[in-house]
């Protein structure tokens, strides 16, 4: 059986966690907290990374860092992750989902500012598969109109557009570290924050209203309540699991960029003769190989190729169905103009198995078996 994924380990781990243990340090914001977060500001330069419970959350601490309220309106593309828009609808937000690109899937940069009205709050660009959106645009869509950027770097660790770091080009970014994702803590992810001057309410917000963090930097001799909050950090338990991988960042993400490559070139014949497409990058993008994807020619030989794959015990799987088409997308937003791609593309998109670890043998069987269900058709 070859999986669509294994989650990412690195053997450190068990040394790591058996050392938080032992310190009788495994609530929040330890060593290997400390850690994972300066690691996430020297590769972003954010002005401070504030490791989260998931990326889930991080995005619902922007939601309220952004002050969303019932009423308030947010950009964002229909094909991506429910947490995208969930944050949003927590706060009585209206999604207002705008159609993506064909080559990238991302949010079409060029329909973004006939959505806004006078209600818009916020865009929520989604990068998928770790290629950037075109962030110029939406940034000066963003300025012209007053509105905030949260950028869902969920799949974007490791990421570049035009040499920038994702994730620290809006107000705010949100970074997973779930299993699914190129580095993982189990459950996780990060706030990502552009300007210092979020530090402290993201700190206060995070550590249940509490101006907690300060205290333990020494710079106050008690804390207390000052403000709204939850509980955002995660066991330093998870941290000291996510470190041990990110203290080899540059090599996994060297051997996952191989398994990419590789499968990109043995499948570009394929791709020559117009039966799969490939992803495509910009050039002035830099991904992180997060997924491997190729498009059928539409939901029929998808689900066949599917189905043909699993016969061989290989797990190919397809993506999101587009949020609006949900039933809670139907009752918490709407779609700005024409479905032209969204559900066109989704439709003949399917992943490969791509995972930290990969096989070549494995790989290459998996490239087999497409070429195998395209010559019998
Ligand atoms: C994985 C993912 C999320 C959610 O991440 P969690 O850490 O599981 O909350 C959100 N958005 C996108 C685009 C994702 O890929």
């Amino acid at each position: 059986m070859i999986h669509f994924n294994q989650p990412p380990f690195a053997p450190k781990a068990f040394a790591y966690m058996q050392r938080a243990v032992e310190a009788h340090k495994i609530c929040g914001d330890g060593e290997y907290t400390r850690l994972c977060s300066r690691w996430l500001e020297a590769d972003t330069g954010a002005a401070r990374a504030l490791l989260t419970t998931s990326c889930t959350h991080a995005l619902e601490m922007a939601a309220l860092l952004c002050d969303i309220h019932p009423g308030d309106e947010v950009i964002l593309p229909s094909f991506t992750f429910c947490s995208t828009a969930d944050a949003f609808v927590m706060r009585g937000a209206t999604c207002v989902f705008v159609d993506i690109r064909p080559d990238t899937m991302n949010l079409d940069e060029t329909l973004v500012e006939q959505a806004v009205t006078p209600r818009t709050r916020a865009i929520a660009p989604v990068h998928y598969a770790g290629v950037g959106c075109e962030m110029d645009a939406i940034l000066d869509i963003a300025r012209r109109h007053n509105l905030y950027v949260v950028e869902d770097a969920a799949q974007a660790v490791g990421s570049r557009y035009k040499g920038r770091p994702l994730g620290t080009l809006g107000d705010f970014g949100t970074v997973s570290f779930h299993e699914t994702k190129n580095f993982s803590m189990g459950e996780g992810g990060a706030l990502l924050l552009r300007d210092e001057s979020w530090i402290e309410p993201a700190e206060i917000l995070r550590e249940k209203g509490t101006n907690r963090s300060k205290f333990f930097r020494g710079q106050i001799d008690k804390y207390t309540w000052v403000d709204k909050g939850s509980s955002y950090l995660p066991s330093d338990l998870n941290a000291a699991y996510l470190w041990a991988q990110l203290e080899e960042a540059p090599a996994l993400a060297a051997a996952r960029m191989d398994s990419w490559n590789y499968y990109h070139a043995q499948l570009s014949e394929l791709a020559a003769r117009e039966r799969i497409a490939l992803p495509a990058i910009p050039a002035h993008c830099t991904h992180n190989a997060h997924m491997f994807y190729i498009k059928t020619r539409d939901l029929a030989e998808r689900t066949a190729l599917i189905a043909f794959l699993k016969q061989r015990g290989i797990q190919a799987v397809f993506h999101y169905v587009p949020l609006h088409s949900s039933p809670a997308g139907r009752k918490f937003g709407r779609f700005a103009g024409e479905d032209r791609f969204t559900t066109a593309e989704s439709d003949r998109l399917v992943r490969l198995p791509l995972y930290n670890g990969l096989a070549r043998a494995d790989a290459d069987a998996v490239v087999q078996g497409v070429y195998d269900f395209y010559a019998g058709r």
